[in-house]
C-alpha cells in the first residue's frame, strides 16, 4: 500500500509518502529556530507555523514522490501524544484532505511511529520484540508482540526522559535549545569518566523493584550540583568532561536495562528509536551491548531518528496490511495518548 503522513506533534512539520517498506518522499518544515531565543518550544509559536506549513509541505510531499492525493491507498497523522494546538492542526488539516479526497484516515500514535519507521531500514518486526523509545518527551522499554496491534509498556521513566536530561543539562551549561546534540559534540572530546555521574535507578528504589523503569532527573541533578560546586570553588567547568560522563552514565544504564529485558523476553532483536537514538554515545553503547548478548541492534538512520512523516506512513503501512480499521471521521486528538494504544 502507499500511505501518505502527516506530522505536527511539536516543531516539525512533516509529510511523506511510503509504498511498502520504501520511502518515496520525506519533507520536514521545522519551527526550531522560531523557538530557540525562548529556550523551549513555544506551543503557540509553534501551532501558527504548523497552519502556514501545511499545505506546502504536504504538497511538497506529494509532488517529490510524483504522485496525486488520488494515488495513496490512506492517509495516516499522528494523533497524539504532543501539544494540543499543534496536534490539532495537523489532524484537522488531514481529516479535510481526507474527506475531500475520500480517503480512509488513521490518526496514530506518534511514538509508536519513532519505531515502525526502523522498517524502512531493516525491513518488517520479528513477532514479539522489545523496542527502545527515547525521545524529548519519552523513555520507555515497549514489548511489540505486533505493531498494528498489540504494544505493551515494559518499563518507563519515572521522571524525566533522556532527551529532556541532556537538554537540562545543556541549558546550565549555556547551549542553545535543543542542547543535546551540543552535548553530544563535546561528549565525543570528553573523558567519560572524569566525573562521577550516577547511575539513573540501577537496582530499583528500597522494597520497590524497578527492573526495566529509568528516573533521570537525579543525573541531572547531580550533574547540576557538581557544575555549581566547581564554580563557586572558582574552578574552571571541564565542559567535554561532564558531557562525555553524563552521556556514558545515560547511554550504560539504557543499554543495560534493554538487554536484560532482551534476555528475559527471549528478544533476539532490539528496535531503538526517538530524537535521543541520534545521540552517537548512546548508538555506540546499544551496538556494543547488542554485540555481546546477541541481539540485532535495529537504530535508524539520524534523518529518520528525529520528528518526520515517514515515521507516520510507515506506521499507516502496517495497519493498512494488517486490515485495521479506519479511525472514525470524528476521532479526537490525544495529548497524552498512551502508549499502548496503536491508533484512534
Ligand atoms: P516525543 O517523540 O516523545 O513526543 P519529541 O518529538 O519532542 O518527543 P524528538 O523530536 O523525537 O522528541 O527528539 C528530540 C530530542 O532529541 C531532544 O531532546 C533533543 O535534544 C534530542 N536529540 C537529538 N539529537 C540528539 C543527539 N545527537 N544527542 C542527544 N540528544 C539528541
Ligand atoms: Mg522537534
Ligand atoms: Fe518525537
Amino acid at each position: 500500500p502507499i500511505v501518505l503522513g502527516i506530522e505536527s506533534t511539536c516543531d516539525e512539520t512533516a509529510a511523506a509518502v511510503v509504498q511498502g517498506r520504501t520511502l518515496r518522499s520525506n519533507v520536514v518544515a521545522s519551527s526550531m529556530n522560531e523557538h530557540a531565543r525562548y529556550g523551549g518550544v513555544i506551543p503557540e509559536i509553534a501551532s501558527r507555523a504548523h497552519a502556514q506549513a501545511f499545505v506546502p509541505v504536504v504538497s511538497q510531499a506529494l509532488a517529490d514522490a510524483g504522485l496525486t492525493i488520488d494515488d495513496v491507498d490512506a492517509i495516516a497523522v499522528s494523533a497524539g501524544p504532543g501539544l494540543a494546538g499543534c496536534l490539532a492542526v495537523g489532524v484537522s488539516g488531514a481529516k479535510a484532505l481526507a474527506w475531500s479526497a475520500n480517503k480512509p484516515l488513521y490518526g496514530i500514535n506518534h511514538v509508536i511511529g519513532h519505531i515502525a519507521v526502523t522498517q524502512l531500514q531493516f525491513g518488517p518486526f520479528p513477532k514479539d520484540t522489545l523496542a527502545l523509545i527515547v525521545s524529548g518527551g519519552h523513555t520507555s522499554l515497549l514489548h511489540v508482540e505486533d505493531v498494528a496491534r498489540k504494544v505493551d509498556v515494559v518499563g518507563t521513566t519515572l521522571d524525566d526522559a533522556a532527551g529532556e536530561c541532556f537538554d537540562k543539562v545543556a541549558r546550565l551549561l549555556g547551549f542553545p535549545y535543543p542542547g543535546g546534540p551540543h552535548i553530544d559534540r563535546h561528549a565525543q572530546h570528553g573523558d567519560p569518566h572524569a566525573i562521577k555521574v550516577p547511575m539513573g535507578l540501577t537496582q530499583g528504589k528500597a522494597g520497590k523493584q524497578h527492573p526495566y523503569d529509568f528516573s533521570f532527573s537525579g543525573v541531572k541533578t547531580a550533574v547540576a550540583r557538581w557544575v555549581e560546586q566547581q564554580q563557586a570553588a572558582g574552578r574552571p567547568v571541564p565542559v567535554d568532561d561532564v558531557c562525555a560522563s553524563l552521556a556514558d552514565s545515560v547511554a550504560t544504564v539504557l543499554a543495560k536495562k534493554a538487554m536484560t529485558g532482551c534476555e528475559q523476553y527471549g528478544s533476539k532483536t532490539l528496535i531503538v528509536g526517538g530524537g535521543f537514538s541520534a545521540n552517537s554515545q548512546l548508538r555506540a553503547k546499544l551496538l556494543e551491548e547488542g554485540a555481546k548478548h546477541g541481539v540485532e541492534v535495529r537504530i535508524p538512520q539520524i534523518k529518520l531518528c528525529t520528528d518526520n512523516g515517514a515515521m507516520v506512513a510507515m506506521l499507516g503501512v502496517n495497519l493498512v496490511e494488517a486490515g485495521v480499521a479506519p479511525s472514525d471521521p470524528d476521532f479526537p486528538i490525544d495529548s497524552a495518548m498512551p502508549m499502548d494504544r496503536i491508533v484512534m
